[in-house]
């Protein structure tokens, strides 16, 4: 399916798990593995663990697991071949491909990708040297713009023309189309895509031009902005202006700035600030948050106060909620941008992102700010506003916080505020929120960006409707991912010195295994993993052999597998054998006992149910001998079909 086996076993071998992961969660060393937060979903204290010998790792609190392309699948939003592809990248390996229509779609994706790349380098000359592009570079000088600026996003502009860049690039039909750079006119010639505007690329987050922003210059004619129409390279949803260069920032920095324009996204890095995202035109949607939560647990909203307080609060809480994130509002001077401030003060830009303030605090402000607090009519009104907006918070716990501030300003008792907060809670909760200002909103998108008939930002096109079933906890969430996974928390009742050989065997698998038998494993599951652990070479293999398998013991096999894999056996192998002949002598005596009740001559058991006895007691002693732990052994592997 897609690569070639040897192909795929050379990228397993270059690929550092630990490398990888690291990149998402920082790891330290605790024995014999490693161990971090978990970055498939939010938690205090580590419970993520790698072993890098395996290359195997596993999650205590989400059971996600898996190995290094497993990893790369789930974090990087992957498919198989697209997670081996993304690691081969890495380790410089090029790849073949089995599957005819498999080799055609990658070869077509890459023809895309070289042509936007070649549009990009076109347009960007034309830019710089065209005699043409005169008003387009005064433009942008105007708007702060210098050369380095102008290399360093490939600014370009698309001359006054009807087809310069598909005649200049040759583009075949196919090519223009999909890219969105051309389309075919009604007498079925290719015409450019873009005509008259300044072109800002955008990038996916591995640096791959998918689409263009185009905006007119000024007092021109035509709408202000034109971007590319979605396709194969581009989705609105998902792609982040500027993620291919924030993301360093973004991991280090430990938090995102999400802008509304890609000449703020510049603004932020002139002002020293490299680790801002803009949409592209769109709403923020909850793909944009996915891929955020790749690099940070942080978003800070870069947007205009208004804009800003339009934010659909219901969807922020359910993303802060499900994806563990934390949401904050920068707090911009009224009516100003990143991209002007960064122009007239960039240390004011700084402040406002540095103090920027929970989202729910940045709402209640904006109450405060607009309420007459010097009349008691002006406080009751303030008071209402005010829990209307604290309702909307899904904690109890964090809507008594800010409902003690209110009860601060508006001079209102807490107890009272308190009744009536409930109230409103208990209303909200019966009713759907309202979705205040669309009309207005929209003359604001129109003006911020974005296709005229787009969404402004925020208001998306879900909206409200979906977000309760979120909050609820319905499909995606947590719970969901794990079973998605299909990993249930493997081995919970499985006999600990069952459960600690497992471990042993994976760590010395040289001497220990031979002095194990089946019969040691009373759990059928840990037996199926110690049998798949014996007939194959590595975790890895074991786990695929087992779920090659399928039926469910040896499904439940494997996922024990994933997760003792990450655990460090601590027993000694000579203690951790005797015990488990103990426990298997025990097991035998237990079943011999039953037969000897339904058999008409129960004293006919007698003598061997004492043997069995006086040896576990000899076991129990202090430094057994070990002919004992032998002699024992050797019995219940013969007779195990016997007494089970
Ligand atoms: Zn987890």
């Amino acid at each position: 399916m897609g690569i070639v086996d040897e192909d795929i076993a050379r990228v397993r071998a270059a690929s550092d798990i630990v490398a990888v992961v690291t990149q998402h969660t920082q790891l330290r060393k605790v024995g014999q593995r490693w161990s971090g937060l978990c970055p498939f979903h939010n938690e205090k204290s580590p419970s993520f663990s790698v072993n890098a010998q395996e290359g195997l790792y596993y999650c205590f609190g989400c059971q996600a697991s898996g190995d290094i392309i497993t990893f790369v699948r789930e974090i990087e939003h992957l498919d198989f071949v697209g997670a081996v592809e993304w690691l081969a990248g890495k380790a410089g390996i090029a790849l073949t491909y089995t599957d005819d229509n498999e080799r055609e779609q990658r070869k077509q994706q890459s023809k895309l990708f070289g042509a936007m790349e070649r549009a990009v380098d076109w347009y960007h000359d034309r830019l710089v040297s065209g005699s043409d592009a005169g008003a387009a570079r005064a433009y942008l000088r105007s708007r702060g713009f210098d050369r380095d600026m102008v290399e360093a996003y490939r600014l370009g502009w698309a001359p006054d023309s009807w087809d310069d860049m598909v005649r200049s690039l040759r583009l075949p039909v196919d090519v223009a189309t999909e890219t969105g750079l051309a389309f075919l006119n009604r007498r079925q010639r290719l015409q450019d895509f873009f005509r008259s505007v300044v072109l800002f690329p955008i990038f996916d987050d591995r640096g791959r031009p998918v689409a263009f922003g185009g905006r007119k210059l000024p007092d021109t004619e035509g709408p202000k902005y034109k971007n590319s129409r979605e396709g194969p390279l581009y989705n609105k949803s998902r792609t982040l202006y500027g993620l291919n260069w924030a993301k360093a920032d973004v991991v280090a920095s430990g938090e995102a700035v999400v802008c509304e324009g890609y000449t703020d996204v510049i603004g932020c890095f002139r002002a020293g600030i490299p680790r801002a995202v803009a949409t592209c035109g769109t709403s923020l949607t909850e793909d944009h948050i996915i891929s955020l939560k790749r690099f940070t647990n942080r978003v800070v909203l870069a947007y205009d106060a208004d804009d800003a307080g339009q934010a659909a609060a219901a969807r922020v809480y359910a993303w802060e909620q499900r994806h563990g994130l934390e949401f904050a509002v920068a707090s911009m001077p009224a009516g100003s941008d990143p991209d002007e401030l960064s122009r007239d003060d960039p240390d004011a830009l700084a402040a406002a992102l540095r103090d920027a303030r929970p989202f729910l605090a940045f709402r209640l402000g904006r109450v405060r700010d607009a309420a007459t607090l010097s009349t008691p009519e002006g406080r009751a009104k303030a008071t209402e506003a005010a829990l209307r907006v604290i309702a909307e918070h899904p904690s109890p716990l964090v809507r008594d916080q800010y409902l003690m501030e209110v009860a601060g300003f508006a001079r209102v008792d807490e107890a009272m505020l308190r009744h009536r907060l409930d109230e409103v809670v208990a209303a909200g909760a019966s009713s759907p929120a309202p979705t205040r200002g669309r009309g207005r909103d929209r003359d604001r998108g129109a003006r911020r960006g974005g296709d005229a008939d787009e969404p402004p930002p925020w208001i998306g096109r879900s909206e409200v409707a979906d977000v309760d079933a979120e909050m609820l906890g319905g499909s995606g969430g947590a719970l969901a991912g794990a079973a998605r996974r299909g990993t249930g928390r493997g081995g919970a009742d499985i006999e600990p010195a069952e459960l600690e050989a497992l471990r042993l065997l994976i760590q010395h698998p040289a001497g220990f295994a031979e002095e194990l038998r089946p019969v040691l494993f009373g759990d059928l599951v840990a037996r199926r993993a110690f049998d798949a652990l014996g007939a194959t070479e590595g975790v890895p293999a074991a786990i695929e052999r087992l779920e090659t398998a399928g039926d469910e013991t040896a499904t439940r096999a494997a996922v024990l597998l994933r997760r003792v894999v990450v655990e460090d056996a601590t027993a000694e192998p000579i203690d951790l054998r005797l015990r488990l002949v103990e426990l298997a002598a025990r097991r035998a005596i237990g079943g011999l006992e039953r037969e000897a009740r339904l058999d008409d001559n129960p004293l006919g058991w007698a003598p061997v149910i004492g043997w069995l006895n006086l040896q576990v007691d000899d076991l129990r002693g202090d430094n057994p001998p070990m002919e004992i732990v032998d002699e024992l052994l050797a019995w219940l592997d013969e007779h195990v079909g016997e007494v089970e």
